[in-house]
């Protein structure tokens, strides 16, 4: 059944070391993940011994120069990987998405200096990182932050909350979106990135508060955070490229988060199908497996037919940002239509259990609980279809 994920639809030429790392972690999802994966789900525990596990194997470091004791491969291994988590269990991609936006970001804008402060550490999964856009009164609407970042000499004095910061207990590093120029216009200009340092699973350090984490529908194992920061004191050499660069640099890095969330709803949509053609071969009604009724067929059918299209779109999306392209449209699209295809899948998939699937002994329940966070996260489906829209009409310009 494991095979159903190794479709790359002769689209990615993979090297022997990205198959080497794709297999070595599909044998590690199948041998420590799928055993445990529902009962640390139900009692939203976090990974701890699992994630000690990735790192051992450099999953962290997998897109970290190798002068940095990374692996130095690209997103397409990232991606491929991040199909095969999620099959087992979709929080522990969300363990390593922000890290790697962190690290996508700071090697593309960051100084020699910053990537030799903390591009080691986070290669070993020592050091890892969130990242941190989101307030209680701003999500899509990115350019509406508040939280702000003054100037005081070598420091910014930083102020404000930010909400659903993922890893944000754990992480020692938050890629932290603020405004440096509240008056700028347009808004975006006046908005920066800086690279906090904190202590890593303390509620409180220097002028950041975590208030304990937001409990949630689905998603479980993997914290989501408030950060309260108040006269919270950065070094200036922490900013990101120059003040004003932040939201184009944000832009920039979420499109690795889209391409993640696309693999994320691959593998969780891979993973729901498994397990309703599995139940529909096994359970009987009128006298027959059900995978014998037409009418489960034809899920199963539209089902299969979904997931190849979306792991597809999912792929080329990978390659494109792999080559370091920025790719709004692919990203978006990958994201959009991944996401929808994945929360159909896995809704159909639940149905084909019928009242089984409704109850917390089948895997297919926490699947059905967690597939809605991803039509959210990293931009929500309507969010997407704007910066399609924008594409498209950019692109076929009437003259
Ligand atoms: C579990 C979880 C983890 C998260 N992790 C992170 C993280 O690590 N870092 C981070 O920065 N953020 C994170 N987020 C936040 C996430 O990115 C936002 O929730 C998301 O961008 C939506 O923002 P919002 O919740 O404020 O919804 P709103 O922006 O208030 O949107 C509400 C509704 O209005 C729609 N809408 C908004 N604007 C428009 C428009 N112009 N046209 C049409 N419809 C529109 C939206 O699509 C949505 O349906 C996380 C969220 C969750 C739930």
């Amino acid at each position: 059944m494991a095979g159903t994920s190794t479709v790359s639809g002769g689209l990615v030429d993979l090297s022997d070391e990205q198959k080497e790392i794709v297999a070595a972690v599909r044998d590690f999802v199948e041998t420590e993940v799928i055993p445990v994966a529902d009962e640390l789900e139900h009692k939203d525990e976090y990974p701890e011994k699992i994630v000690e596990q990735m790192k051992e194997m450099g999953l962290f470091g997998l897109t970290a120069p190798e002068e940095y004791g990374g692996a130095g491969l690209d997103l397409m291994t990232y991606a491929l990987v991040g199909v095969e988590l999620s099959r087992g269990w979709m929080s522990l991609s969300g363990i390593m998405n922000t890290h790697f936006m962190a690290i996508y970001l700071l090697k593309k804008y960051g100084t020699d200096e910053q990537k030799q402060k903390w591009l080691s550490r986070m290669a070993t999964g020592e050091l890892r990182a969130a990242l941190s856009m989101s307030e209680p009164g701003a999500g899509s609407d990115v350019q509406g932050i508040t939280c702000r970042a003054v100037r005081d000499g070598d420091e910014y004095v930083v102020n404000g909350t930010k909400m659903w910061v993922t890893n944000g207990l754990r992480a020692g590093l938050v890629v932290l979106l603020c405004k440096t120029d509240p008056s700028a216009d347009p808004p975006h200009k006046g908005m920066s990135v800086l690279y906090v340092e904190k202590e890593p699973g303390a509620s409180k350090d220097g002028g950041i508060t975590i208030p304990p984490n937001i409990e949630k529908m689905g998603y479980h194992g993997v914290e989501t955070t408030e950060l309260v920061f108040e006269d919270h004191r950065v070094p200036a050499a922490n900013l990101l490229g120059d003040e004003g660069d932040g939201f184009r640099q944000i832009m920039d890095g979420i499109e690795v988060g889209r391409v993640n969330v696309s693999a994320r709803a691959v593998g969780l949509a891979t993973r729901a199908f498994e397990e309703a053609i599995r139940y529909a071969q096994e359970r009987k009604a009128f006298g027959k497996p059900i995978a014998q009724h037409q009418m489960i067929q034809e899920k199963l059918a539209e089902m299969g037919t979904k997931l190849e299209a979306a792991r597809l779109m999912m792929l080329q999306a990978a390659k494109k940002k792999s080559a370091g392209e920025r790719s709004d449209l692919e990203a978006g699209m990958a994201k959009f239509f991944c996401t929808e295809a994945c929360h159909e899948i896995v809704t159909e998939a639940l149905r084909v259990h019928g009242g089984y699937g409704y109850s917390k002994e089948y895997t297919i329940e926490r699947l059905y609980r967690d597939a809605p966070f991803l039509l959210i996260g990293e931009g929500t489906s309507e969010i997407q279809k704007i910066v399609i829209a924008r594409q498209l009409l950019e692109r076929y310009k009437a003259t």
